[in-house]
């Protein structure tokens, strides 16, 4: 359960917190929106009516300041989480896929080989259908016979190209939760992964590299992590030793094996990659048999126990590996898809809030300014007023008297003409 107040719903898995944080942050951009929409039609209006009171400039930033905020709001709507998974060929990269998902969603196996980029995603609609890359028709996808024709068949792929597979959400909780899983071609098979890089990895929170237990780590597999390290900071490595099944038939090397694996994994994870610590290599590195997870979860979902039929020794110890992979996988891509995608955002918001409150304020104190300076205006212009008035008054006075002093000089020397 979690203990963060902002959070009001109840938190059963790390990936909920992705989801939750995604819902706050889409909310305060709505308001963001709401404000910065509400104060340009203000703007427009007061623009109108005094235009000495708003500079062209700010007006203009705050209607940029408004497609900047609706562009933010739509990549927020359209934010996941990343996973893509790499490895030779037939390591079992699609197998882990399937048993992550819990069920045969990917083909995999003999006579099929990923020969593009498939990314998983949970559909909208509830249907299950493809989109190719550069095409907006969705190619219905009735089940995984269905879709390995398409991929086959029906358009020459290239390796580099992308293929979306919008699965039902209420199937897998992973796509539920808005984690999308990518899968790729053999790295053996290609001599362009720097395209593969920039085109496909660049925004992935988490890599998971599916080894096959029963070799070691190949050259092929180590060079495109090192080109992954050089293009981001400190990626996000898991190492799936698969077809760990395979050791049960030789019991007496398991140890051995075991403890092999996991110094070389942990020396390329912590001396060559120098992506993690030591201590965090152990929650990085895992023993595992993807097609066993995978049967199991299928049996499962037919009603059928967990465990039920022909199991290797040791099945249940490799199926809580598992689990335990993805308890960690969770909290790791959910941490980082929330500090890659939203702190960033997040900063932009701010930022943006902060402009625009400096953009108010100037044209507020102009405002006050020119209120001010017309008040003091009209206050001199009144004194000015009163002053002349006073003058008149004054003069007026001073004028009767005068003509009240001629009238009696001339009354005086009228009778004494008429006197005398
Ligand atoms: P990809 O090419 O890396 O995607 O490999 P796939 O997922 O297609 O797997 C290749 C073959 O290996 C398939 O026949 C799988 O059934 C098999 N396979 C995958 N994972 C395991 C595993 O853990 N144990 C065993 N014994 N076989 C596996």
């Amino acid at each position: 359960a979690s203990r963060n107040p902002l959070i009001d719903e109840q938190i059963s898995s790390p990936l909920q917190v992705f989801g939750q944080a995604k819902k706050q942050i889409n909310n305060i951009f709505v308001d963001i929106q709401d404000y910065v929409t509400d104060a340009s039609e203000r703007m427009i209006d007061v623009n109108k009516i005094c235009p000495d009171v708003i500079v062209e400039n700010e007006l203009k930033s705050i209607l940029d300041y408004r497609s900047k905020v609706k562009g933010i709001c739509e990549v927020l709507t359209r934010d996941h989480m990343k996973v893509a998974f790499f490895g030779r060929t037939s390591n079992g990269k699609s197998t882990v896929v399937n048993a992550m998902l819990g069920e045969k969603v990917l083909p995999s196996g003999i006579g099929h080989t990923t020969n593009c980029f498939l990314q998983v995603e949970g559909s909208q609609t509830g249907d299950a259908y493809l989109v190719t890359e550069g095409s907006n028709e969705k190619q219905n996808v009735e089940s995984v016979t269905h879709l390995a024709h398409a991929l086959n068949y029906e358009k020459q792929l290239n390796e580099k190209e992308l293929v979306h597979v919008y699965w039902p959400k209420d199937k897998c909780s992973l796509l539920r939760d808005d984690v999308a899983l990518v899968d790729s071609p053999g790295v053996d098979v290609t001599p362009h992964l720097d395209d593969w890089i920039d085109a496909h990895c660049i925004d992935a929170d988490v890599f998971v590299l599916v080894a096959n237990a029963e070799s070691t780590l190949m050259v092929t597999e180590k060079n495109f992590f090192h080109k992954v390290s050089t293009k981001l900071s400190k990626p996000n490595i898991f190492i799936l030793n698969n077809r760990w099944d395979a050791s049960a038939n030789e019991p007496e090397f398991l140890d051995q094996v075991r403890k092999q694996h996991m110094e070389r994994a942990t020396d390329f994870l912590v001396k060559e990659l120098k992506v993690c610590t030591p201590e965090e290599a152990v929650s990085r590195i895992f023993f595992i048999s993807a097609k066993e997870v995978l049967q199991a979860r299928v049996k499962e979902r037919n009603g059928q126990a967990l465990n039920s039929g022909a199991l290797a020794e040791g099945f249940s110890a490799r199926y809580m590996e598992f689990e335990e992979f993805e308890r960690r996988f969770e909290e790791c891509i959910s941490k980082s898809a929330i500090k890659t995608k939203f702190l960033n955002h997040s900063q932009q918001g701010k930022q943006l809030v902060k402009e625009m409150y400096k953009i108010m304020e100037t044209i507020y104190n102009r405002s006050q300014e020119q209120t001010h300076s017309k008040m003091c205006q009209k206050k001199e212009f009144q004194e000015k007023l009163n002053f002349t008035e006073q003058q008149l008054i004054c003069i007026t006075n001073q004028m009767k008297m005068k003509i009240h002093q001629m009238v009696d000089d001339v009354e005086d020397k009228v009778s004494k003409a008429l006197n005398d």
